[in-house]
Order: structure tokens, then sequence, then C-alpha cells
């Protein structure tokens, strides 16, 4: 089930052309691992990318996880360090930025995450680059942007994410758009992927778990009906908040911005400010 309907998402989206140079973003988590799996087996030989946190132990059991599944399924695997990077781990650039700036875990490790991986992905020659966000993901960030009346969150919405082609910008998809969280548990465990099925320790997000809480209470149907009615509207929505369609570059880093500065570079400023 999962398998074909990673195959229909591919083929009605359009989302891997003939000459696409496929990079699959692995946390080491069960979907992005899945994802993973589900490219190869459909030929489309992808790479796998993962960031090296260095999130204690956690990251550790995850990095070792990817190399023995890359290994196996003979995938190549670029790993990137994040002290080669910045010089120090997400634990300790985020315990600097929260001295100074009371900004959610999740929100510093993901924004941070994002550029690296653009930027990463788009130096090895990706064309695409695969994130493992599933139908349970994409129906809770939905509520989540309407409730906090977050019109640029939707931006990354969608099977292809973004609103407009640029070249330092590689497209961002998401095969696993239409499946089940609960459906791509049971096959990663059916599959045996070496996979950690808890979530990260610093996970902060209390407001999407509540959110998540109530849709499972829901169901499946309310979930899938969500997320059919936002890409009803999702065209619009792009449209109308983003009517001059141009991506500016960052002055201070050079990667796509939608400000002067990007957001990855003020996180950073804020370590550097006296
Ligand atoms: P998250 O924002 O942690 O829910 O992760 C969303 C997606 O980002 C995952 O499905 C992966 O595709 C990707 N991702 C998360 N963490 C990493 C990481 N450390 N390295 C590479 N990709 C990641
Ligand atoms: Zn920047």
């Amino acid at each position: 089930m999962i398998e074909k309907q990673v195959k229909d998402t591919i083929k009605k989206y359009h989302l891997i052309g003939k000459n696409d140079k496929v990079f699959v973003a692995c946390s080491g988590g069960k979907d992005s691992t899945t994802a993973l799996y589900l490219l190869k087996k459909l030929g489309y030989r992808p790479e796998a990318l993962t960031i090296n946190l260095e999130i204690g132990e956690w990251s550790k059991r995850n990095l070792e996880n990817i190399k023995e599944f890359c290994e196996k399924e003979k995938i190549p695997l670029h790993v990137v360090e994040m002290k080669n990077e910045f010089g120090f781990s997400m634990c300790y650039i985020r315990s600097l930025i929260q001295k100074r700036a009371k900004l959610k875990n999740c929100t510093i490790c993901g924004t941070i995450k994002r550029w690296l991986m653009n930027k990463k992905a788009r130096e090895l020659g990706a064309t695409k680059l695969v994130t493992g966000h599933n139908l349970d993901d994409e129906a809770e960030t939905t509520l989540m942007n309407f409730f906090k009346n977050n019109a640029n969150g939707f931006t990354t919405m969608g099977p292809k994410t973004g609103i407009i082609d640029d070249s330092k910008f590689v497209q961002r998809i998401k095969p696993l758009y239409f499946c089940l969280n609960k459906d791509v548990t049971a096959y990663s465990k059916k599959m045996k992927f070496p996979v950690l099925y808890e979530k990260c320790p610093c996970s902060s997000d209390s407001f999407r778990r509540s959110i998540r809480n109530e849709l499972d209470k829901m169901g499946p149907k309310a979930k899938r009906n969500i997320v059919n009615n936002l890409l009803k509207i999702l065209p619009d929505i792009k449209k109308s908040y983003f009517p001059n369609r141009k991506l500016r570059y960052c002055s201070v880093c050079g990667e796509p911005s939608r400000n002067e500065v990007c957001k990855a570079c003020s996180l950073i400023n804020i370590i550097k400010e006296k």
C-alpha cells in the first residue's frame, strides 16, 4: 500500500523527472529511511544526505543506523558534520542562542537544518531533495499555520515545496505525502529497518503534540480531508500571499532568502552580538 501511494504521488505531482539527481535528507527515522528505500526500489538511484547534529547518544545511534542501512542497500551516503560547518554541535549553538532569545529548540534546529541541507544538497549536485514528511505531519502543520495565522508557513507545504524556481534552491519533495504515519511505522517495522522509533530528546513542540493527539482521536479520514482541502486552496494561498515571486539572496551567506538576511544567519547573528 505504502509503495503504491509513493509511486502514485511521484507520478501525479511530477515529483521526479528523468534527469533529476535525487537526494534523500535522512534523519535516521522511519520516514526518511522508508522514503530512501522505496525510491531506490522504484529505480531513482537516490543518494543519502544526513546532518550529524551531535545531539549526544541519539545522533550517534541514528548515524550508525543510516550507515548500516546505506551499506546494506549500496546507497551513497554523505554525512555533514555540524562541527565542521559551525565549529559546534547543535546543542551548543542552541544553548548560546537561547541565552539571548526566547526560541524553541525545534525552531532553531529546523532553521539551521534546512539551511545546511539546501546548501549541501546543491553543492553535491542534487536537483531534488526528498524529506520524510508524511500525511500526519502535513495535516498537523496545516492546522498549526491556520491557528497561528502563519501564512509564510504555507510556502513549504504541498508535495513539492517552494513558490519559485531558483538555481540556488533545491526543490524539496515529499513522496510520503499521502502515507499515514501509522502505515509508515508498520512498514518500517515489517521491513526491519534499523531505525529509532523514539523522537529526538530535545523535541519541544508541545503545540504540535497536542494537535497530533486531537487528530489521532479523529482518525485517518479527518487527516486526509485536511490535506485534500489544503491542496485545493494551496495554489491560491501561495499566489495571493507571495504575488511578486521574487527570492533574494542573503547578504551574509548568499543563500536564497525571503529577507535581506536569511533566518539561519539571523540566528547565528544572535550569538555574535556583543
Ligand atoms: P523534522 O523536522 O525533524 O520532523 O524532519 C523532517 C524531515 O527532515 C525528515 O523527514 C528528514 O527527511 C529531514 N531531516 C531531519 N533531520 C535530519 C538530519 N539530521 N539530517 C538530514 N535530514 C534530516
Ligand atoms: Zn544567510
